[in-house]
């Protein structure tokens, strides 16, 4: 009878506002979560995390000491997939971005790319855009694999100056100014000794995520590893 009555519900609710995949635009169907099953199964995986020093980890050689690095699928502008990010990040849907994120822990299980590591954490977002916001994209991609892998979710950086637009600087004048954008939280002492899993949506250049994880990195005998959803094709 509930099951019934919650069935009923849930198809007047589609009717109402239809839950639709982002990438192709057809309706879901009740077994479908975010994504439809076809374009799931096409998702481009990038499966760094099968490679020893893959594409994402010499991407950081010789910037900041990590463990490990990956990211779950490929984006290009304009693609269809570019939409995900979009959609999590400025359509409120950011519980997406948690199914997601839960997802490629799941999916990378073989792959043993998340043992070891002991909490998660975010790159975070200015109190502005937050305010602006209402949510941290990351923090949903860093829930979602800390809820999968049952260890904790930590906030160990703070933002502290809003991001001013990068588009149209070059790569030293883009740096200096990340530099400046983050701090370590004053109580990150605690992480000592700990193997951190940093997360960010997008790694495009990788200037957020190096900036971070050297902040991350003087904690004393930090271990840090990345994960990014999704990844520019990266040179
Ligand atoms: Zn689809």
């Amino acid at each position: 009878m509930w099951k019934t009555i919650k069935q009923w519900l849930s198809a007047a609710a589609d009717v109402a506002m239809p839950r639709v995949c982002p990438v192709c635009g057809k309706a879901l169907d009740n077994d479908e979560q975010w994504l439809c099953r076809k374009c799931l199964a096409a998702l481009p995986r990038t499966r760094y995390e099968e490679t020893d020093f893959n594409t994402m980890e010499q991407h950081f050689a010789g910037k900041v000491p990590i463990e490990r690095a990956t990211a779950y699928f490929f984006y290009e502008k304009g693609s269809p997939y570019a939409s995900i990010l979009h959609d999590i990040k400025y359509h409120s849907l950011p519980k997406m971005g948690y199914w997601l994120a839960s997802r490629a822990v799941t999916e990378m299980a073989g792959s043993h790319f998340f043992e070891g590591i002991d909490v998660v954490t975010a790159v975070p977002l200015h109190r502005s855009k937050l305010a602006h916001r209402g949510y941290n994209q990351s923090e949903y991609l860093a829930r979602g694999i800390a809820d999968r892998l049952g260890i904790p979710y930590v906030e160990a950086l703070n933002a502290v100056k809003p991001h001013s637009t990068q588009t149209h600087k070059g790569a030293l004048e883009r740096w200096q100014n990340i530099q400046g954008n983050y701090a370590l939280k004053n109580d990150a002492c605690h992480l000592s000794g700990k193997h951190i899993l940093l997360v960010d949506d997008v790694i495009t250049t990788g200037s957020t995520l190096t900036v971070c994880a050297s902040l991350l990195k003087s904690i004393p005998g930090a271990t840090i590893s990345l994960f990014t959803l999704a990844a520019a094709r990266l040179e």
